[in-house]
């Protein structure tokens, strides 16, 4: 037993010298900030919480196998309940763990695209929704959503069919003060194009989460010269299957100087804003060092559960999700 235990300390202290505690990226901490985006590790898949004021959105939740991941990051935030869940398009990566966020917390409203899927995993969403009784909002071009100070509006998809079903992800514009970012979901070329000739002047904004988690499928030149980005958010998995994020992409980044935060290399990233200003904090692990003491049985799980996200990741390769 003694022998265990020194094994968990010595683990505990091995992950506490390698994941150092939150890291400021830009500036110090922005002290009246009322908006907080939070990009969520969730390995490969996108998972974005938004807050403000008391009022949160959760934008897309991860695979499946992240739901743990995901409901206790949201108990950390304090949230209890969600203003607006969104699923950007109904493929696993975006909408596995909001079944286990549906049963969880309370929820106000949910929007998805206009677009079903043949998977277990989207009959479980609509079970999810029925529990609760939920009614699906179909998202409109130009609709707005108030969430606390921040304004959002609905910038995608702008067609009823798509070959793709990336291409029915739902892209949303959100203003706070002088500060703006643009959701993407997994948005690729054609409804950049789109978005680019209905409604280019919204498109102009601070942070973008890039398109399809960096892939080159996505963030054309077109669609960049109109987004102007200065930050840009890859929400990606380390060594994923699908190459992700692109070469190219990022060269291109590189070459607009656009800097890039990937959830890969730097944890969850949290962007804070006051309207005037916007800092980024990285997060090296979802879990910091005092958790990780305060808590060991708990942080084992957690890295139990990175290993089987990574091992799933690499296995599975279906549709281009
Ligand atoms: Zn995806």
């Amino acid at each position: 037993m003694k022998k265990v235990i020194t094994f968990l300390l010595s683990l505990a202290l091995l992950f506490a010298i390698i994941y150092s505690p939150d890291m400021m990226e830009r500036g110090a901490d922005i002290e009246n900030a009322d908006l907080e985006v939070h990009y969520i590790d969730v390995g490969q898949g996108d998972s974005i919480l938004i807050k403000s004021k008391g009022e949160n959105m959760l934008i897309d939740g991860g695979k499946r196998s992240s739901s743990e991941r995901v409901v206790s990051y949201l108990k950390d935030q304090g949230v209890e309940e969600i203003k607006y869940m969104v699923g950007t398009h109904p493929h696993e990566d975006h909408i596995g763990g909001l079944v286990a966020v549906l049963d969880t917390f309370k929820v106000e409203n949910i929007m998805l695209p206009n677009v079903i899927s043949d998977t277990i995993i989207f009959e479980d969403l609509l079970d999810a929704i029925d529990r609760k009784g939920l009614k699906i909002k179909k998202p409109n071009i130009l609709d707005e959503i108030k969430l606390g100070n921040a304004q959002l509006k609905v910038l995608a998809p702008n067609s009823e069919k798509y070959s793709l079903t990336n291409d029915y992800s739902i892209v949303l514009r959100m203003d706070h003060g002088n500060n703006s970012f643009l959701f993407t979901g997994d948005a690729e070329k054609k409804s950049e194009e789109e978005m680019v000739q209905n409604n280019s002047r919204f498109l102009d904004v601070d942070v973008l989460k890039a398109g399809h988690h960096g892939s080159n499928t996505s963030s054309t030149d077109n669609f960049l010269d109109a987004v102007k980005p200065k930050y840009a958010v890859i929400s990606v998995a380390e060594k994923n299957s699908y190459n992700h994020p692109d070469k190219e992409i990022l060269d291109n980044f590189a070459q607009r100087n656009i800097e890039v935060f990937r959830t890969d290399r730097d944890g969850s990233i949290t962007v804070m804003s006051d309207g005037k200003n916007i800092s980024f904090n990285k997060k090296l692990a979802s879990i910091s060092a005092g958790e990780m003491f305060s808590n060991i049985g708990k942080s084992i799980s957690a890295i139990k559960e990175t290993f089987i996200i990574k091992y799933i990741t690499a296995k599975v390769n279906p549709e281009n999700m």
